[in-house]
């Protein structure tokens, strides 16, 4: 199974995708992870995302691109969740060119909304605890802006397989509301 888990920074895509994968056996591949993981690194594709990163701003679409094409190629035989990726329609416009030459498909796409200001209130308590360089309350703002500039448009794009569910309330809420859907 292939599956694609979207949303605003603070949704709580992260942890559904977590709980998730666990339930359906898949590798989780969140693009968030993987640069800071390169970063961590200091391999040259760290180095180019950091700045982005740091200042809430989208590493341009060559870049997770050209990460995505060998990360999916590497774990073709696998189920897998996408968190973070696509972030913007050339991204997805890519996406499709990638899974097309695998000859696969997207089984799921999920949509977590939630509002602005929900949102932003859950990612200053996260920035209490995270100690992210991206974490302070102007770049959560800026997060928030690049979300719906850049990333919102995918909902129209995916219209026909989108699968929404509302992200407001506990965890194990949100969690039900998915496994309600997909089982
Ligand atoms: P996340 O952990 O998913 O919130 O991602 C943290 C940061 O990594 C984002 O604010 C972007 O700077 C960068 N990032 C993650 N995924 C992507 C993507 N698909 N396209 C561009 N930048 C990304």
């Amino acid at each position: 199974m292939k599956l694609l888990i979207m949303g605003p920074p603070g949704a709580g895509k992260g942890t559904q995708a977590k709980i998730l994968s666990s339930k359906f056996n898949l590798i989780h591949l969140s693009t968030g992870d993987i640069l800071r993981s390169e970063i961590s690194k200091g391999s040259s594709t760290g180095i180019e995302a950091q700045s982005y990163m740091n200042a809430g701003n989208l590493v341009p679409d060559k870049v997770l691109l050209a990460m995505m094409e060998t990360t999916l190629e590497n774990f073709k035989e696998n189920g897998l969740i996408l968190d973070g990726f696509p972030r913007t329609i050339p991204q997805a416009e890519g996406l499709s060119a990638i899974f097309e030459s695998l000859n696969q498909k997207i089984d799921y796409v999920i949509n977590i909304y939630v509002n602005e200001d929900v949102l932003i209130n859950r990612l200053v308590e996260r920035a209490e605890k995270s100690g992210r360089a991206d974490d302070t309350k102007e770049v959560i703002v800026n997060r928030q802006k690049v979300y719906q500039e850049l990333t919102a448009p995918l909902i129209k794009f995916y219209n026909n397989e989108i699968i929404n569910i509302d992200g407001d309330g506990s965890i194990k809420k949100v969690t039900s509301r998915i496994f309600n859907i997909i089982k």
